[in-house]
């Protein structure tokens, strides 16, 4: 029996090693990877470059203070402030941290603007920031909630799409609206740009702050760096995660001008947020990343999936219903029993992940070729006629 705490529906596949798109199990067998831990090995497994990295670093320094200035952490920090929005950069361990920081960071505003009661975070309903205390209550799922009051005050909700309720919920005790640009673990649901914007100017004329959880759908996985660049916006603060560290777990919060000005030294921080470690690894993710060209292959990869895939829906309209997402973050929504079919996949040696609403997630590395995606469709195909 598992000395691991049962909180897991685990597989019973184990892996010894990986590279790029590939992993390769203790039993000998070798699978096609669009998990990538969760949209998190955007450069696939054991990158060489990464490895490279991250074994430098590893001789020279793993771990000092933030009492210290950390050259390899201003150095990730000045480049995030060059690709993006962010005035100013806070490291992190995960996304659950980043997006609760998020939080701290736009009551803290208020506060400092002596608006102490403008506190309270308006988010969507059934999202998913994190598994911290206030994290799950932000989410405002029961699945997630329940068993653990009492409840983290502070969190409104409307549901997905539903403006007038949006615009009623809204207070003038509302400090931020926090949501997903893309909603990954809620079955890849895209806000569409022209609500991404509405809800810039809605923060605007009410004085709210945004805050663009961007922990699944950014580091380039949109196709944009950051997801809400296709909007042609900018929120406040942005919480990423996943894909920032390629593998090694990193948490980060951009924020603008404004935010960072409520914050002094002692009212935030992180042991080992920002390690020269880690920052090895993710100065390494964007060495790759901002090369130029990088991120319009992903563009192109993900049109190319996303239209043979919707090839296939229309095909097998019984099986696939709706196939969701932009750029490398794809979701298929299913009219058939979700869990079969990703066990069916995973006969065919092929590894895809579960979202919400019967959705299986298509999350291969941002450096997939497209003879893997085309490996990829042919197992769908496979799978899909299997059930005629
Ligand atoms: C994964 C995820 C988180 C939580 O990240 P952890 O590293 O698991 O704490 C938060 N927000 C979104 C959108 C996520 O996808």
């Amino acid at each position: 029996m598992s000395a691991i705490l049962n909180t897991y529906n685990r597989k019973k596949i184990s892996f010894k090693k990986g590279k790029g798109s590939f992993l390769y199990s203790t039993n000998g067998k070798k699978y096609l990877d669009f998990v990538q831990g969760i949209a998190v090995n955007c450069l696939g497994h054991s990158n060489s470059y990464l490895n490279k990295a991250i074994y430098n670093q590893s001789k020279k320094l793993w771990h000092v203070s933030n009492v210290f200035t950390i050259p390899e952490q201003e150095q990730l920090a000045k480049r995030l402030r060059q690709k993006t929005f962010a005035d100013y950069v806070c490291f992190q361990n995960s996304g659950a941290e980043a997006t609760e920081a998020a939080i701290k960071f736009a009551r803290r505003y208020f506060y400092s603007k002596g608006l102490t009661k403008k506190n309270r975070i308006l988010c969507i309903k059934n999202s998913f920031h994190g598994r911290t205390l206030a994290t799950i209550f932000a989410s405002g799922s029961k699945k997630s909630t329940e068993g653990f009051y009492p409840k983290v005050e502070g969190f409104d909700h409307f549901n997905f799409g539903d403006h007038k309720q949006l615009e009623k919920s809204v207070t003038s005790k509302t400090a931020a609206i926090m949501v997903e640009t893309i909603m990954g673990e809620g079955g890849i649901k895209v806000i569409p740009d022209y609500c991404l914007r509405g809800l810039r100017k809605l923060c605007n004329k009410k004085n709210i702050l945004l805050i663009l959880d961007e922990v699944q759908c950014g580091i380039g996985r949109s196709g944009k760096f950051l997801a809400f660049e296709h909007a042609k916006i900018k929120p406040d603060i942005a919480p990423i995660a996943k894909g920032i560290g390629g593998g090694f777990p990193i948490g980060a919060v951009l924020v603008n001008k404004k935010v960072a000005s409520s914050m002094k030294p002692g009212t935030h921080g992180s042991t080992f947020g920002g390690n020269p470690l880690a920052m090895s690894v993710g100065n390494g993710v964007l060495d790759i990343m901002f090369k130029k060209g990088f991120l319009n292959e992903v563009t192109k990869k993900g049109n190319y999936f996303k239209k043979e895939l919707i090839k296939i829906r229309n095909k097998f309209p019984n099986i696939i219903k709706e196939v969701r997402g932009k750029g490398l973050l794809i979701g298929l929504v299913l009219n058939i029993n979700q869990v079969k079919f990703i066990n069916q996949l995973i006969e065919h040696k092929f590894l895809t992940v579960k979202a919400a609403e019967n959705t299986v997630r298509l999350l291969p590395p941002l450096n997939v070729t497209r003879a893997e995606l085309n490996m990829a469709l042919k197992i769908i195909i496979k799978v899909c006629e299997s059930y005629k």
